[in-house]
């Protein structure tokens, strides 16, 4: 049923909305119309292997084209929509959307993964399974070329109903990926018993890896870390040509960043891809 999330909206208005500014709650009652009034956009970033120049999966970042606000970012809007419940339709757009796409680039030959942020919110909703299997049976994609990025720390709140779901998620053959690592309170051996397959550092241990020394260090144990685990690591924020460099001699091979591309319009991906796959294959001669 594909409106099933929308419906699980029930909360619409709590106590503490009684304190909200009247931009807050104008702009509330807006981003519940934003998903039918079609003002949502996926941008993309592509991740890739650093070594072998290969892409390995694109992630995308949602925007709201607001009518008079310009294009926003999440930090934006993110918040509200989790407060709202408006986190539930929004989340069914992306991996609508996301799932369509993967779907797009295999019939174009470019056959990959898109990966997608998911909420502490969006683990707890029993639909998330049904409506995931009938996205893959509907656009004829594989549950492998999916992978779901959820931040450290997102299941604090309610560990075990969040990691069971997670579970349910891995079983079907998903790829997890713990997002921002390294900022939460999560100690290294809680990660051995959560059901995910690799870890992303976070960008403000990137960022500045050439030239800090304690990130250099954090960094280092993550990898370590990983490895041991079995586990899969990749770097976000990867800027410069040192961090990559960097990050090789380390033993991490998966990177994403500006060093790459910004984030782009989703619609534009098969060109960039192509146009990549072009550029290396000329370096290489
Ligand atoms: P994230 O998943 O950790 O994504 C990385 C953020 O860093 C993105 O910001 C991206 O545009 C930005 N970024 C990428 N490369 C670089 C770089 O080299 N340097 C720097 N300084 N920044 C870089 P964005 O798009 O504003 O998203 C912010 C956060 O919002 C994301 O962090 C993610 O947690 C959340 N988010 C984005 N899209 C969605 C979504 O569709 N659903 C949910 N639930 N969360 C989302
Ligand atoms: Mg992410
Ligand atoms: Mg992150
Ligand atoms: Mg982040």
């Amino acid at each position: 049923q594909h409106h099933s999330w929308l419906q699980g909206q029930s909360q619409v208005f709590s106590a503490d909305m009684l304190h909200y500014s009247t931009d807050k709650l104008t702009l509330m009652a807006e981003l519940r119309q934003a998903i039918e009034q079609q003002q949502l956009a996926l941008y993309v970033q592509p991740q890739v292997d650093m070594q072998s120049r290969e892409v390995l999966a694109g992630e995308v970042f949602v925007r709201w084209r607001h009518p008079s606000r310009g294009l926003m970012t999440p930090d934006s809007f993110l918040a509200l929509a989790e407060e709202t419940g408006v986190i539930y339709p929004l989340t069914q757009w992306v991996l609508t959307e996301a799932i369509a796409t993967i779907a797009q680039l295999d019939k174009a030959g470019l056959e990959g993964k898109i990966a997608v942020n998911i909420s502490s919110q969006d683990l707890l909703q029993d639909e998330l399974i049904d409506s995931l299997d009938i996205l893959f049976a509907k656009y004829n994609v594989k549950p492998q070329q999916l992978i779901l990025e959820i931040k450290e720390g997102a299941f604090a709140a309610r560990p075990s109903q969040s990691i069971s779901m997670m579970q349910r998620l891995h079983k079907m053959g998903v790829e997890l990926m713990l997002d921002d690592f390294g900022t939460g309170l999560s100690s290294l051996s809680h990660l051995r018993q959560l059901p995910v397959q690799s870890v992303k550092v976070d960008c403000s241990f990137i960022n500045d890896l050439h030239k800090s020394d304690i990130h250099t260090a954090i960094t280092g144990a993550i990898i370590d870390m990983a490895r041991n685990l079995g586990l899969g690591v990749i770097a976000e924020g990867v800027e410069e040509k040192e961090v990559e460099q960097k990050l090789l001699r380390m033993g991490c091979n998966r990177g994403q960043g500006f060093l790459y591309s910004r984030p782009f319009e989703l619609s534009g991906f098969a060109v960039w891809l192509k146009h990549w796959q072009q550029q290396q294959h000329t370096k290489l001669r």
